[in-house]
């Protein structure tokens, strides 16, 4: 049957992205700023890579300023936090990115606490983790804040709501629990000790997984007309010998059952660099 509404992330991410152009136009026309996003990478990991390259090439799509910092694997983490120094105090530069993973001699807690909380658009350092949870304005994660738009846009108001967030982790599931209390949802966050997982996710009006095991949430542990979004991206083994991408929802199944389901690819995926760009440009306007 397939009667879930299919959530198109991909449409929704260009829409934030315009929405986005259009606000850093105008900051450039009111007060002639132009938003400045630096990303350090360090290594040659080449998922960070690629990562990279597409955050760059997207912050230049929006209209604002792309800094890349690339640098070697062996690279001391003294002068790691030096260039950071640096780019805290660059007038240009509204927001700083440190690509993770870090290489291992490099202390990734430190690095994310030298940045300059108001410019650090990925919302982990602990001014903004302890902004987000006491409820005040912060620069909130990016993939979290891009679930919360997708769900918001199946339904705009979800206090009340049942919310399962399955995975704890700093990146996604506690921000995202975080967030979905900020909107008055019931929330339970689930992980890999939560007992009766199958039972915990029946209770939810709203699921988001990000645990990062292909397909693990069967279609059977969701609730009728549920909104689930699926956080996790997983390369499998294809039929034909190739590799395919899924997420941690088995979708066929789910997508019977749920009310709205977002797809992988082109569901969350796109909608961590909108969110970006996003918390870049409010950086760039929160500048006295
Ligand atoms: P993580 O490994 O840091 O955390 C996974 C969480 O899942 C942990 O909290 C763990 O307790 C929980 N978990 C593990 N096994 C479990 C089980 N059997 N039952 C219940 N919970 C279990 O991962 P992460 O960084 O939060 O990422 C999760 C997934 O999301 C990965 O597939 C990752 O690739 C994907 N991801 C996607 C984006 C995006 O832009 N779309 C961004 C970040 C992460």
């Amino acid at each position: 049957m397939g009667a879930a509404r299919i959530i198109d992330g991909k449409a929704i991410a260009a829409a934030v992205r315009r929405e986005v152009a259009a606000g850093a136009a105008a900051l450039q026309r009111e007060r002639g700023l132009t938003p400045g996003l630096a990303v350090v990478l360090v290594g040659e990991n080449p998922a960070s890579q690629v990562y990279v390259r597409s955050k760059a090439k997207a912050t230049r799509e929006a209209g604002m300023l792309s800094i890349e910092h690339t640098l070697p694997a062996e690279t001391p983490e003294a002068e790691l936090l030096a260039l950071i120094a640096d780019l805290n105090r660059r007038g240009d530069v509204h927001g700083i990115l440190v690509q993770l993973p870090l290489p291992k001699h490099i202390d990734a807690g430190k690095v994310i606490e030298a940045i300059d909380p108001a410019k650090d658009v990925d919302g982990f350092h602990p001014v903004n983790v302890g902004r987000l949870a006491s409820g005040a304005k912060a620069l909130a994660p990016c993939t979290p804040t891009g679930c919360l738009i997708l769900a918001k846009s199946v339904r705009a108001e979800l206090a009340g709501l049942e919310a399962v967030v399955i995975g704890r982790s700093n990146i996604v599931g506690k921000p995202m629990a975080q967030l979905l209390l900020g909107e008055s949802c019931t929330v339970t966050v689930a992980h890999s000790r939560t007992r009766d997982l199958p039972g915990v996710v029946r209770r939810g009006d709203l699921v988001v997984a990000a645990v990062g095991r292909p397909e693990m949430v069967r279609g059977s542990w969701i609730k009728p007309g549920a909104i689930v979004i699926d956080v996790g991206i997983n390369r499998v083994p294809a039929a034909d010998g190739k590799t395919r991408l899924v997420g941690d929802v088995a979708y066929a199944e789910a997508a019977e059952v749920a009310g709205a389901i977002t797809p992988v690819p082109g569901g969350v995926g796109p909608m961590t660099i909108a969110c970006l760009l996003k918390n870049t440009l409010d950086a760039a306007k929160a500048k006295p």
